[in-house]
């Protein structure tokens, strides 16, 4: 019988690559901004996107004005600005109903666990509203138990803010130490939850290493999913149930939208 009671989950460039989903939504936006008739380079736009990006934050709404306003109005002479500014806009929503999924890995794992006792949560930084739609998209919150999912928006407190954490254990009572925490960075994720004792697993996907320095190592490092399913098994004697014949949660297939991007 595991101590473990809970696992919880960071979101972005845990269960999805965040950072390869937004260079490709916003490289078709710049692509689409051209073709409307902005008169520019996509990658000296794209680089200038990036910039905005950076200087008004992700969350910030008008991205793509404000790379509109950073331009010569030469450029687009003779268009309507804001029909410039929608096919960006456009262009980047597109590309989130066809390309937004999450790693494949994290997706069958989540499903695994979806048939034990463990309680399944996500511990995110963002907006309400873009964090939940995440979740939705990837079909990941059909898998999550529905009250353990804890945004910073939400509550008021931020990561690193060791709070968040403390939060998410004492909502579903439980203790830190039977409590688990998976995450990509080790400042924001790792760091706040070992120093109030839970049980930490960073998530290093390929050579990068996110946040490194922090002064607090995790308890396991793995690459993937499939090597958090051993650590579970291996190490906190996790029972996975055998998949059924009638497969559980709807199974994850990017490949039945069409081109379109509607349902197949
Ligand atoms: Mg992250």
């Amino acid at each position: 019988m595991s101590a473990l009671r809970a696992i919880f989950f960071d979101l972005d460039d845990t269960l999805y690559s965040t950072s390869e989903f937004a260079l490709r939504a916003r490289r078709n936006s710049v692509e689409a901004m051209v073709k409307a008739g902005l008169r520019a380079d996509p990658s000296a736009l794209l680089a200038e996107l990036i910039e905005v990006v950076e200087e008004f934050s992700s969350n910030y709404e008008r991205h793509f004005d404000q790379l509109l306003q950073r331009l010569p109005r030469r450029l687009y002479r003779g268009v309507n600005p804001a029909i410039i500014v929608a096919a960006g806009v456009a262009a980047y929503h597109d590309t989130k109903f066809r390309y937004l999924c999450p790693y494949e890995d994290a997706y069958e794992v989540l499903r695994d666990l979806a048939r034990t006792e463990l309680i399944r949560g996500v511990i995110t930084a963002g907006l309400a509203n873009k964090q939940a739609e995440k979740l939705v998209r990837l079909r990941i919150a059909p898998l999550l138990s529905p009250g353990a999912i804890f945004i910073s928006d939400q509550l008021g407190i931020n990561k690193p803010n060791i709070k968040m954490y403390q939060r998410a254990c004492s909502d579903l009572n439980l203790k830190p130490a039977e409590s688990m925490y998976v995450g990509d960075n080790a400042a924001m994720d790792i760091e706040p939850a070992k120093r109030i004792g839970m049980l930490t697993v960073h998530v290093i996907r390929g050579s990068t290493s996110v946040g490194k320095g922090a002064g607090y190592a995790p308890d396991w490092i793995v690459g993937n999913f499939w090597e958090l399913l051993d650590v579970l098994r291996d190490h906190l004697g996790v029972v996975i149930p055998p998949r059924t014949a009638e497969g559980g949660p709807e199974q994850h297939a990017p490949q039945a939208f069409d081109t379109d991007g509607r349902m197949a």
